[in-house]
């Protein structure tokens, strides 16, 4: 989803000397195969959007797999960006880096102030190891490796399983097929009173960019709109925009989560860089982007 993004926005931008791979031809958890890459490929810039990524559940199910994946693909090409004498590289992290109990606004400075939210506390220890990384590359051989901290995220080429999705690709879906399937429930995770703040990929694409142009330090910086609303709120917008008029059941038995996420973006705004897609133009956008992939996928079947 990242990765498409801020190649559409490269594209856009003029940009058509882009080195892409897709997972199939190669694989960044191949330490070799990195370094072979980098070393014949000899990139100027580098966005590290590459993770292994999921939901609440997800995260909370597979935990080995979010820690060791992320942990060698972000290792894999970082060491390799700094022996092939990358100019740039971003990294990309994300807001649960940030202790459970933080803080509102979450500011930059809270990272490794206190312990992190269990539920995808693996994935979170594996993205601050790879804003160190970038920092110790800084530090010891001057590399401008710069790392961004995105809020939580949608927008299309998301994953729309219910089962390892984020929430609202997942809710979507949800309404969606019961829509369809005429049933007078959706069923959703947790209490519905956690607060997320949601910011579009392409939002997201153009800060990347931006970043790349206009910051060079060592401290992650945040991404975001800077404003949140409940899942609750969230699950009644999704309701309006896909027309799904049965109720929603809470089932309490499952996760929460970090009870609040919203960024403090003033260091990014400072810099210039604002988030300019509104969260229900967005979600809209997004709706429409799976129903018409959903309705292409049926009728070539
Ligand atoms: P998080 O931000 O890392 O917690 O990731 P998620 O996007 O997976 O979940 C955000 C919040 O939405 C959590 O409080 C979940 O319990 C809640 N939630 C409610 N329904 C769903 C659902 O159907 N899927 C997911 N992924 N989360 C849901």
């Amino acid at each position: 989803m990242v990765g498409s993004a801020i190649v559409r926005t490269l594209e856009k931008r003029g940009y058509s000397n882009l080195l892409l791979r897709t997972r199939d031809e190669l694989d960044l958890s191949n330490q070799a195969s990195v370094q072979a890459f980098f070393e014949t490929e000899k990139p100027d810039y580098v966005f590290l959007a590459a993770a292994k990524v999921g939901g609440i559940l997800a995260n909370d199910t597979y935990p080995a797999e979010f820690i060791y994946e992320n942990l060698g693909i972000q290792t894999n090409v970082i060491h390799s960006a700094h022996l092939a004498g990358v100019q740039k590289l971003l990294f990309l992290g994300s807001t649960c880096i940030y202790p459970k109990m933080a803080p509102q606004p979450l500011k930059e400075e809270y990272l490794l102030t206190g312990p992190l939210e269990p539920t995808n506390e693996w994935y979170a220890v594996a993205k601050i190891a790879g804003i160190k990384l970038c920092q110790a590359y800084r530090r010891q051989y001057g590399c401008d490796f710069i790392s961004a901290m995105p809020t939580n995220l949608y927008g299309p080429g998301d994953d729309f399983d219910p089962e390892t999705s984020h929430v609202a690709p997942g809710i979507m879906r949800k309404m969606h097929t019961a829509t369809i399937e005429g049933k007078t429930e959706v069923e959703l995770w947790g209490t519905g009173r956690p607060r997320r703040e949601f910011l579009h990929v392409d939002d997201l694409a153009e800060a990347c960019c931006f970043l790349m142009d206009n910051y060079s330090a060592e401290s992650p910086i945040n991404v975001g709109t800077g404003k949140d609303l409940s899942i609750r709120e969230l699950a009644e917008t999704l309701q309006e925009i896909t027309e799904f008029s049965g109720d929603l059941a809470f089932d309490e038995t499952m996760p929460d989560g970090t009870p609040r996420k919203l960024v403090d973006t003033t260091r990014i705004n400072q810099l210039g860089w604002k988030a300019r897609i509104p969260l229900r133009e967005g979600l809209e956008q997004t709706y429409r982007w799976y129903v018409e992939r959903c309705t292409n996928a049926v009728s070539a079947k």
